[in-house]
């Protein structure tokens, strides 16, 4: 399948408006050069038609499209189409020809850069050939007061209608880029910091701990035996304890504390501003909710983490050092019996707590 197939819809809706203002009041310029060379009838219907209709049923034509982006840069190059036959038309009144031409490059270029602006400078050749083709080549040198005057809502209005695209433009390509940002900071199933956002904040937090001699602990948090908790029950009840524990962090830690998943069924986080005692605490408490759990569907599931703390040392060389001592601190919690909270202190892992 095409892969244009349906693209560029917003691309026809945020021309829409701009393209109804420019043809609408450029139209009186055009009229204002076109008044006082006693042309035929059809060419008067023929701008009222362009200037009024066209943008209405242009909109039309890439909306109801299969390939709306490819039916608007085709509308776009009838605009230049149209605008070449406009300027040769008026016989290329000089202050007439600039104001149409160079709103309309200034539009071409806004739609779809050098590319668009080379085919609509094409487009606006084609339309002077066949202006000259049935009028013949002509020229008006000079330009009126009232003519001055016509040009003047398409020299203020358009750029502004057209700033206020590309400004609206602007503000959502932000707004996507921080969702995006946030999206690849963030773990999908738990919502929580991922592996790379976590380590890059700590590697922050390191960096003030060590600035500012500051205190703070991380501490990294393994379920036990999850495996066996997805045999048993089922990898979606898997998942929903994952995310009950996520929740358990968010609802136990204070908002200047980091939580993150590390990977797994092993989660991490970092305690800023808080003395070691204070983070066995908090860890402790987390370590009772969620033994304390019970799933709607298998009240029978029991739930217990094995949790290693590490306080921050000055002896530390980088950031590194800090998790290697929360990590051995883990690896004694679980190899002491599991469902505890080690702490890691000078190379020793001490048992602080157990069920
Ligand atoms: P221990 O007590 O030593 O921590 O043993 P364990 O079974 O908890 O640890 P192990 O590392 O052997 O197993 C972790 C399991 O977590 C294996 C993997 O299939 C499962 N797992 C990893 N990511 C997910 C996930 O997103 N959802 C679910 N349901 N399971 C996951
Ligand atoms: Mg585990």
């Amino acid at each position: 399948m095409d892969r244009q197939h349906g693209k560029g819809l917003s691309f026809a809706r945020r021309i829409y408006m701009p393209r109804t203002i420019g043809l609408g009041i450029g139209s009186i310029s055009v009229a204002a050069a076109l008044y006082p060379l006693n042309l035929p009838i059809w060419v008067w219907v023929l701008l009222a038609l362009n200037g009024f209709v066209w943008p209405h049923l242009a909109y039309q034509l890439s909306s109801r499209s299969a390939f709306p982006y490819k039916a608007e840069r085709r509308n776009l190059l009838y605009d230049s189409l149209c605008g070449g036959f406009w300027v040769a038309t008026f016989q290329f009144n000089p202050l007439c020809t600039v104001t149409i031409l160079a709103m309309m490059a200034m539009n071409n270029v806004a739609a779809g850069g050098h590319r668009m602006f080379l085919l609509g400078s094409l487009s606006q050749a084609a339309g002077v050939l066949i202006a000259w083709s049935l009028f013949g080549a002509a020229f008006t040198l000079s330009t009126t007061q009232l003519q001055v005057w016509a040009c003047l809502p398409m020299l203020t209005l358009y750029p502004l209608a057209l700033g206020m695209v590309c400004y609206r433009l602007a503000i959502k390509l932000s707004e996507h880029k921080r969702n995006l940002s946030a999206l690849s900071r963030t773990d999908s199933l738990t919502g929580l910091l991922n592996h790379g956002a976590w380590k890059d904040l700590l590697q922050l937090k390191f960096r003030e701990c060590s600035q500012r001699h500051e205190q703070a602990a991380i501490a990294l948090i393994d379920i036990d035996h999850f495996k066996t908790i997805n045999d048993t029950y089922g990898h979606l009840i898997g998942d929903s304890v994952l995310r009950q524990l996520s929740v358990e962090l968010k609802c136990n830690l204070r908002e200047s504390d980091l939580a993150g998943r590390y990977g797994g069924d092993e989660f991490c986080v970092i305690l800023p501003n808080m003395p070691l005692n204070q983070a066995v605490d908090v860890m402790e408490r987390l370590r009772s909710v969620l033994q304390d759990y019970r799933h709607g569907e298998v009240p029978e599931l029991r739930v217990s983490l094995s949790i290693g703390l590490a306080a921050y040392q000055p002896s530390f060389t980088d950031a590194t050092a800090w998790l290697d001592d929360a990590d051995k601190a883990l690896y004694t919690a679980k190899n002491t019996g599991r469902n505890k909270v080690s702490v890691n202190t000078n190379n020793t892992s001490l048992e602080t707590s157990s069920a």
